[in-house]
């Protein structure tokens, strides 16, 4: 059966010792998860030992923003996956949209960063979405079918739960403009129809898919309560621990 998963996604917020204060609120206000329900904490790099060191006797995982395809070299300013996992890391964030417009990533990329992250038995957080004038011009199903199939294509996505889809929609992102929840449903039954033709079917049933895009403590419900929606990535509404705190209780 699919978890439900609410990942804060805290960009480029934050530095190591507010971090770090902010995850300890977080997972003492939140005390026990509800049964099938997982909170994850994506930090910047600098603040994911700290952050863990935090989180260590808690229920909540720790999550990386990025990750390099390559294990070690000459890459500077680049993070490997072996590195995340001995910080503690067991998702990592792939594909962003920040990403792919910030730092040009290739859908040829993402995959091999998510078969980096497999090779150390991470999960990974897939991000995808269509941009403002991909959705006015009908193309928003075109786009994610390619993001995800190019993504996934030639990988053994093998234990379950090593990938998440998070439907992050350009246009919603740090916006307000949330994507109604029937517009997210929608989408999120034709990824789910596509990861069954990518992957196995049953793998397919249990793939968590997210939505991302302006989520806040009052929309999180409605959202939540689409048949296809299994949590949220969240960025601004993720900051402030007591906001956060909030929006993960009405989700759950
Ligand atoms: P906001 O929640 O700030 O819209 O950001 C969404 C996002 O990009 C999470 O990865």
């Amino acid at each position: 059966d699919r978890k439900q998963l609410i990942v804060a996604n805290w960009k480029m917020h934050k530095t190591p010792a507010k971090a770090a204060e902010d995850a300890e609120a977080i997972a003492t206000a939140l005390g026990r998860l509800p049964d099938h329900s997982c909170v994850a904490l994506a930090p910047p790099f600098p603040a994911l030992v700290p952050v863990r060191e935090r989180l260590n006797h808690t229920q909540l995982l720790l999550a990386a923003q990025n990750v390099h395809s390559e294990a070690e070299g000459a890459f500077t300013g680049e993070v490997s996956a072996p590195m995340l996992k001995a910080c503690g890391c067991s998702l990592v964030i792939v594909g962003h949209s920040e990403r792919r417009a910030l730092a040009k990533e290739s859908d040829a990329m993402v995959q091999a960063k998510i078969k980096a992250a497999f090779s150390h038995e991470m999960g990974v957080i897939l991000c995808i979405g269509e941009s403002e004038s991909q959705r006015n011009e009908g193309l928003t199903f075109k786009v994610l079918d390619k993001q995800v199939r190019e993504a996934v294509k030639g990988l053994s996505v093998t234990g379950v739960n090593s990938l998440v889809l998070a439907y992050e929609p350009v246009w919603a992102i740090g916006t307000g403009k949330t994507a109604s929840a029937d517009q997210v449903q929608e989408v999120h039954a034709f990824l789910r129809k596509i990861l069954a033709e990518c992957l196995e079917k049953d793998l397919a049933k249990q793939t968590e898919i997210l939505y991302g895009g302006s989520v806040k403590p009052s929309n999180i419900k409605d959202l939540m309560s689409m048949e296809d929606v299994d949590g949220a990535l969240v960025g601004g509404a993720s900051l402030d621990p007591k906001t956060f705190v909030s929006l993960i209780r009405n989700g759950f």
